[in-house]
C-alpha cells in the first residue's frame, strides 16, 4: 500500500504545481491586461485634461482681449483736406469688436501708403498686378461686377491684395435712389465677388466717395446698412487725379501721388483700374521705385487694422 500512497502524493504534488503555475499565469495575464488598459487610457485622459486647460486659457485670453479693445476705442479728429485740392477730412478709428493690431502699431516709425485702384477689373488689371508683384507691394482693389474677369478677381486675392467692394453697378442714380436699392447693390457685389473668390469682403468704398451729394435722404441710413452688412468704408486723402476728363501723363500722376503721400502719415491714394487709364499703369513703376527706395514708407493693403479715412463720418461711429 505504501508505494500507491507515495504515487498519489507525487501526483497530488504535480497537480498542485500545475495549479500553482496556472494561477501565476492568470495573475500575470490580469496584470498585463491592466497595464495595457492603463497605457491605452493614459493618452485619452491626458487629452481631456489638456482640452479642459485649453478651454480655461481661452476664456482668460478672451477676457484680456476684451479689456484691451475697450481701452483702444478712441476717436480721432485729425487733419484737413482729403484731396490735393483741399476739402474737409475727418479720420476716425473703428470701434473694434475684437482686438486687431493696427498698422500704426506695426509700423510706428514709417509713413503708411495704401494704393487703391477703383472701378476694376479692367483689361489692365493683370498689368497692374504684374508691376505690384515686381516690387513685392500689396494694394487694394475696389471692384465692380464685371463679367469676363473671373481670373482677375481670383488673382487679386491669391496674390495677397485686398479685394474690396465699390458697388455692383456704379450707377449713382440707381444705387443712391433709396436705402433699399443701396442695400440690394451692396449684397449683389458681395455675392458676386464671393462666388468668384470664396472670400467675403469687409472693406467698401462709396461710388463718388462718402461725401457725394447724390443722396437725398439721410446718409446715416447708408452707413447703418454697411454696418449691418459687415462692411467698413474707406475714402482717400491723396488723389492721383487720374479720374479727370483730361488724360494726365504718367509723370503728372507720379508727382500727384508722391507730393500727396509725403504730407501724410497714413496716405490712402485714389487711383483707377479702368480701360481708359493706361497712364496710371505707366506711372505705377515710377511711384513704386520712389516709395520703395528706402524705409521712409511702408506700402500696405487696407485691412481691418488700417486707420480709416472718411470724408463724412457717421454720427454713430
Ligand atoms: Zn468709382
Amino acid at each position: 500500500m505504501e508505494p500507491v500512497t507515495d504515487n498519489k502524493t507525487e501526483q497530488q504534488v504535480q497537480i498542485e504545481q500545475i495549479n500553482h503555475r496556472r494561477r501565476r499565469i492568470q495573475r500575470l495575464k490580469r496584470f498585463l491586461t491592466f497595464a495595457l488598459c492603463v497605457l491605452l487610457l493614459f493618452p485619452n485622459v491626458t487629452c481631456v485634461y489638456l482640452l479642459v486647460q485649453n478651454f480655461h486659457m481661452n476664456k482668460k485670453i478672451d477676457a484680456i482681449y476684451q479689456m484691451i479693445s475697450e481701452d483702444s476705442e478712441q476717436t480721432y479728429l485729425d487733419e484737413k483736406s482729403f484731396s490735393n485740392d483741399s476739402a474737409e477730412e475727418i479720420i476716425v478709428s473703428e470701434p473694434e469688436e475684437e482686438y486687431v493690431i493696427s498698422d500704426n502699431e506695426l509700423y510706428p516709425d514709417q509713413k503708411k501708403v495704401y494704393l487703391t485702384f477703383d472701378d476694376g477689373p479692367s483689361k489692365y488689371t493683370n498689368e497692374i498686378l504684374d508691376v505690384l508683384a515686381e516690387y513685392d507691394v500689396k494694394a487694394t482693389f475696389f471692384v465692380l461686377a464685371k463679367d469676363g474677369f473671373d481670373e482677375e478677381y481670383k488673382r487679386i486675392v491669391e496674390e495677397g491684395h485686398t479685394l474690396a467692394l465699390h458697388s455692383y453697378s456704379h450707377k449713382y442714380s440707381k444705387i443712391y435712389a433709396t436705402p433699399t436699392l443701396f442695400r440690394e447693390d451692396v449684397r449683389l457685389i458681395q455675392d458676386y465677388v464671393k462666388d468668384r473668390t470664396g472670400q467675403k469682403s469687409v472693406i467698401y468704398r462709396f461710388p463718388g466717395g462718402s461725401s457725394n451729394t447724390l443722396v437725398d435722404f439721410d446718409k446715416e441710413e447708408l452707413f447703418a446698412i454697411l454696418r449691418e452688412e459687415g462692411l467698413s468704408y474707406f475714402d482717400w486723402n491723396v488723389t492721383s487725379q487720374d479720374a479727370g476728363s483730361v488724360k494726365l501723363s504718367p509723370q503728372k500722376i507720379y508727382q500727384n501721388v508722391i507730393s500727396g503721400v509725403s504730407e501724410k502719415e497714413n496716405g490712402i491714394v485714389l487711383m483707377h483700374d479702368a480701360a481708359d487709364k493706361h497712364t496710371t499703369v505707366e506711372a505705377l513703376p515710377l511711384i513704386l521705385e520712389e516709395l520703395t527706395s528706402d524705409d521712409t514708407y511702408v506700402l500696405l493693403p487696407i485691412t481691418e487694422g488700417t486707420q480709416p479715412v472718411r470724408h463724412v463720418v457717421s454720427s454713430y461711429e
